[in-house]
């Protein structure tokens, strides 16, 4: 390339940077909503405003805040039977218990801190319950759910179960910062235990006021800081409970400067650069296979509900 000219090439523009990351935008998460009758949520993504390729490889992200459930008398709160194809979907309940059962044979229960990582892949049917014995005692839940893309090559794989209990995912300390989860990815020489399709990191920080959170990234990898509670700094901007910030590909390290006791999870991972069609619960790359997900719904091929 012609120096000084100032020009920047679309391929230099996706070459490795090294420095801190600037902010390429705050967006506030939707107005709350239910999913099923158990999951109080609002979304970060998608949005119109967010091209889908500046969070991928991530395609949603639900966050239900603490919230009490009183007693169930009987019935189950949750989400029945639906299907998936071509992408993960991963659960984090904080507080509470959620109970996942799939027509692959997984079944499970994720209490405070665990996590299960599902791969919905050629295809799956699935419910999502607040497990039967928590919804009967009532109590606080408190969870997300992430959707990750799966690449084109990888949308077709066998569905798949990671039970990750909060045992498995180490914790790093940040001395008087705060600590934080290394759920998939590294920090500081801690690895997540996720097993993931393409490289992704995703980390779970309590922060105390004051409390800095400095992060390495490839420069080439997308990367989110989704607020929960609190309040941070990131250069000269605030972000707080509710918002999420989007960083440019500009660097190789963020940072967080925690303003109160602060709850953030950070997103980062290669963008799978491929085209995305989703309908409702099939993420696929064209319009044709999302219709095939439809014919083979119908036609029983993603298998059967369980007894
Ligand atoms: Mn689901």
């Amino acid at each position: 390339m012609a120096m000084n000219t100032g020009t920047v090439t679309r391929s230099d523009a996706r070459a490795p940077v090294i420095g801190p990351r600037t902010i390429a935008g705050i967006f506030r998460s939707t107005p709350f909503h239910w999913v099923g009758n158990g999951f109080y949520v609002s979304s970060y993504f998608p949005r119109a405003d967010l091209p889908a390729e500046r969070v991928s490889p991530f395609l949603l992200m639900d966050y239900g805040p603490p919230r009490e459930f009183a007693p169930l008398a009987s019935g189950q709160r949750g989400v029945g039977w639906h299907p998936h194809r071509g992408f993960e979907t991963v659960t984090v309940a904080w507080e509470g218990e959620v109970a996942h059962r799939d027509n692959a044979g997984n079944a499970g229960v994720i209490g405070p801190g665990d996590v299960q990582w599902m791969t919905a892949g050629a295809g799956i049917l699935h419910e999502e319950y607040h497990e039967r014995e928590f919804a009967r005692r009532g109590g606080l839940m408190h969870m997300m759910q992430l959707w990750v893309n799966l690449p084109k090559k990888d949308k077709m794989t066998a569905p798949g179960y990671q039970p990750i209990t909060t045992s498995q995912i180490p914790t790093v300390a940040l001395g008087d910062a705060g600590s934080l989860r290394v759920i998939a990815g590294e920090y500081a020489g801690a690895s997540g235990p996720a097993r993931v399709f393409t490289p992704i990191t995703m980390l779970d920080a309590r922060l105390a006021p004051g409390g800095r959170l400095p992060v390495a990234l490839p420069s080439t990898h997308n990367a989110l800081a989704i607020v929960t509670g609190g309040r941070v700094r990131v250069g000269e901007r605030h972000a707080s409970a509710g918002e999420l910030v989007l960083f440019e590909n500009d660097g190789s390290e963020l940072e967080l400067l925690a303003l109160e006791d602060t709850h953030v999870l950070v997103l980062a991972g290669e963008p799978i650069d491929e085209p995305i069609t989703q309908y409702g619960p099939f993420v696929m790359n064209t319009p044709e296979e999302i219709q095939q997900a439809f014919v083979d719904f119908r036609q029983g091929k993603f298998g059967a509900v369980p007894e």
